[in-house]
């Protein structure tokens, strides 16, 4: 454990548990602990009733100045979508720096959509955050913490319901901050806590291809989401300037390698963008390059932004049907949310246009 006070919301049950013992209180405590910051997520344990050792281990490690703290976010602003089945949030972390963080509701399901990093490194041309460049990896906390947001707006508006899948598909490549992201699923899918299925939290790529592998030969129980855009190297790499780094020919190879090691199904997620990666022909190589691999492919209309268009429901429809005939599993999702700029970064892309044009 480093010397700089760590936050309590990303430390895994096992870890706190040893902290537990190492500082001579009974591991009995544990879950009323692991229960109060995870389950219920109190901020102020200090007001909670625990029993006597577990109260004094509180006191003396828990609060500003001493070893662990523990802290939501503030959030700075809400928006919903007219049909009121998206909601938005701008998160504001301790250091100033802004996240989104997206909750979904289809069908009476909620799913979070989290982000991983304050902006991104990938640099793809048509994401409000990659326009951003990149400024820091979030913590194990701070991501456990966009849970706890969304779990207790969810208690509050659906007090029946619970939140039930994962995605990091928010701001930040959750791959390039590997150990964090991994430490934090780790945490909210323990059944004592936020209790969210591996099976149910996706972890999306944009192909960085070292930390796929680091998944496949850790066998992390969590889905692969990895985000394709282009069937060849020229039509991704000038959408995906990260795949100049790892090119489509090595992705696919890692995906096929990742699929047969693992037993894993991959899901390839599509961003359709008008004219750019839409066309039946895209959609016939893209089946081909899908051949041998375990693989679902999500199509999603792109949300309009920096000069780029998301394509028609025809135009999806018919990129669905070529793929579909050449046997590839698929899904056209309509776009969901545009008119709460739910594509990553756009919230906050929009705010800080705001911001400038209000102090120009
Ligand atoms: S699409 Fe994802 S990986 Fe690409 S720049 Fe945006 S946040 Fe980063």
């Amino acid at each position: 454990m480093s010397e700089s006070p760590v936050s309590l919301l990303g430390i895994r049950f096992s870890e706190l548990q040893e902290i537990l013992v190492a500082d001579g209180v009974s591991s009995h405590h544990m879950r009323a602990l692991w229960g109060a910051v995870q389950r219920i997520a109190f901020t102020d344990l200090a007001s909670v009733d625990f029993l006597p050792p577990l109260r004094k281990w509180v006191h003396e490690n828990v609060g500003s100045g001493k070893r662990f703290f523990i802290d939501l976010p503030e959030q700075s602003e809400e928006i919903h979508s007219s049909d009121g089945l998206t909601r938005k949030y701008l998160l504001r972390l301790t250091d100033g720096q802004v996240i989104e963080t997206v909750l979904m509701e289809y069908k009476g399901r909620f799913t979070a959509c989290l982000s991983s990093q304050a902006g991104c490194a990938m640099g793809c041309v048509f994401c409000a955050t990659g326009q951003m460049g990149f400024v820091r990896h979030l913590t194990a906390g701070e991501i456990v913490a966009q849970v706890q947001h969304v779990r207790r707006i969810l208690a509050a508006s659906h007090p029946d319901r619970r939140l039930r899948n994962i995605v990091l598909m928010g701001m930040g490549e959750p791959l390039h901050n590997y150990d964090s992201v991994m430490r934090a699923m780790d945490v909210v899918s323990h059944p004592a806590g936020a209790s969210v299925g591996a099976n149910h939290i996706a972890i999306s790529t944009v192909g960085y291809v070292p930390h796929i592998l680091r998944m496949a030969e850790e066998n992390s129980p969590y889905r692969l989401a990895v985000s394709l855009h282009g069937s060849t190297e020229e039509e991704r790499s000038s959408l995906v300037p990260m795949s100049k780094k790892w090119n489509l020919e090595t992705l696919i190879d890692t995906c096929r390698n990742y699929c047969r090691d693992t037993g894993r199904r991959i899901f390839f997620e599509w961003t359709l963008i008008k004219g750019e990666n839409d066309s039946p022909e895209t959609a016939s190589r893209l089946a081909k390059l899908l051949e041998g691999i375990e693989s679902h492919v999500n199509i999603i209309p792109l949300n309009p932004t920096n000069g780029y268009d998301g394509s028609s429901s025809k135009g999806g429809e018919e990129f669905q049907r070529v793929l579909r005939e050449a046997g590839i599993p698929c899904t056209f999702r309509q776009r969901r949310g545009i008119d709460v700029a739910a594509g990553c970064g756009m919230l906050k892309a929009q705010k800080l246009r705001k911001n400038s044009t209000v102090n120009a």
